[in-house]
């Protein structure tokens, strides 16, 4: 069980030199231009400004993020003096134990439960899950194709190759917890395993960063991602790619990317799972007297459709077959009748007309 007790310590906004209600944006801002003021390469053989420069990192690397930064605050307005607790003798506890135990325990967990989810700044941790959009022509999604995907993520560092260690150098064992990821506290009475303060957890440290990942092992690239869609994709499908997402932190593995299919309408089709839907227009005598129809299919071809005499608009006929293919399964092709009614007629058209209504109405 670990404790950010550094949280409680020290003030990440004061470090960055930006006020508590400052912008995700001014945070940023603030990072940068102190980064690069005290950043290892620009101060060779200063240790005080390397000190500087992790300190700045660290302070980046939870009010940099918006979870952390939330939990952050909650921890810093909870305050150490949650920790008073009963003077005296001292013990040890594990805070597992405590879990549920109420009072103190519950405290406990409200305060650290959440940065021990997030594992922060301890021992490897898996990276993040992504997600983008591929925009697929309808045509495409039924068939099915392998296309290529670009994304701009968080991706290994290129330059060290995620160690975050400066190329020709690597991360050394951190002598501060002899490489245990871990030191024990002693506060008001009790005692805590906390992160190392010097290697933050991860067991090592890089005396030399890397200057294009500045030691984190991780830089924001662009990348190319190969994707196979596969046939009879609908809007809103997801594929999951393992492995793809953002690189895991201290060893951890990667997270997964999931690509979200957007399909691009058709000016014909539309889908209902495997099933193609297509409307038809017909003129009203072949509705009424019935006819063999020519009705597009989405390979392109025409297929022939036969209406029973008495067909009426609105009225749905299945072609068996000629949906989309997926899983082995084919759909059909519905077709929806659509009478269309003349917008004009010729004389003896309107005469075989007026001589229908009169027989109709007789
Ligand atoms: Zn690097
Ligand atoms: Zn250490």
């Amino acid at each position: 069980m670990t404790a950010q007790r550094e949280w409680f310590e020290k003030d990440y906004y004061a470090v960055l030199g930006v006020p508590q209600n400052a912008s995700a944006k001014d945070i940023t801002k603030a990072y940068r231009k102190l980064a690069r003021q005290y950043h290892p390469d620009a101060n060779p053989n200063n240790a005080a400004a390397e000190e500087r420069f992790k300190e700045v990192s660290a302070a980046y690397d939870v009010i940099g993020n918006e979870d952390k930064r939330r939990e952050y605050d909650e921890v810093r307005r909870l305050g150490p003096g949650a920790f008073g607790g009963p003077g005296g003798g001292s013990f040890r506890f594990d805070m597992g134990d405590m879990s549920g135990a109420g009072g103190f325990g519950d405290l406990l967990n409200q305060m650290f439960g959440g940065a021990r989810r997030n594992g922060a700044g301890v021992g490897p941790q898996r990276g993040s899950d992504l997600e983008a959009a591929l925009t697929i022509d309808f045509v495409d999604a039924a068939k099915g194709l392998t296309t290529t995907l670009h994304l701009t993520s968080e991706a290994s560092c290129s330059t060290c190759n995620g160690s975050g260690a400066r190329p020709g150098t690597s991360p050394v064992r951190c002598t501060t917890c002899n490489g245990r990821g871990v030191t024990e506290v002693n506060q008001g009475g009790f005692a805590f395993s906390t992160p190392c303060n010097r290697c933050g957890g991860r067991a090592v440290v890089i005396e030399h960063p890397c200057g294009t990942c500045r030691g984190t092992g991780v830089e924001m690239r662009n990348r190319e991602v190969k994707v196979r869609v596969p046939a009879g994709v609908d809007d809103g499908t997801r594929i999951r790619l393992k492995s793809r997402g953002a690189p895991g932190r201290n060893g951890g593995p990667a997270g997964d990317l999931f690509v979200i299919c957007r399909v691009t309408p058709h000016p014909l089709f539309t889908r209902d799972g495997q099933n193609l839907h297509v409307r038809v227009p017909v003129s009203f005598t072949s509705a009424a007297l019935g006819a063999d129809i020519d009705v597009p299919t989405l390979e392109g071809d025409l297929v022939t459709l036969r209406l029973r005499p008495g067909t009426q608009p609105g009225s749905r006929h299945r072609v068996k077959g000629r949906g989309i293919t997926a899983d082995k399964a084919v759909g059909d092709l519905i077709v929806t009748v659509e009478v269309t009614v003349p917008t004009s007629l010729t004389k003896e058209q309107r005469e075989a007309l007026l001589a229908f209504a009169k027989e109709e109405a007789s």
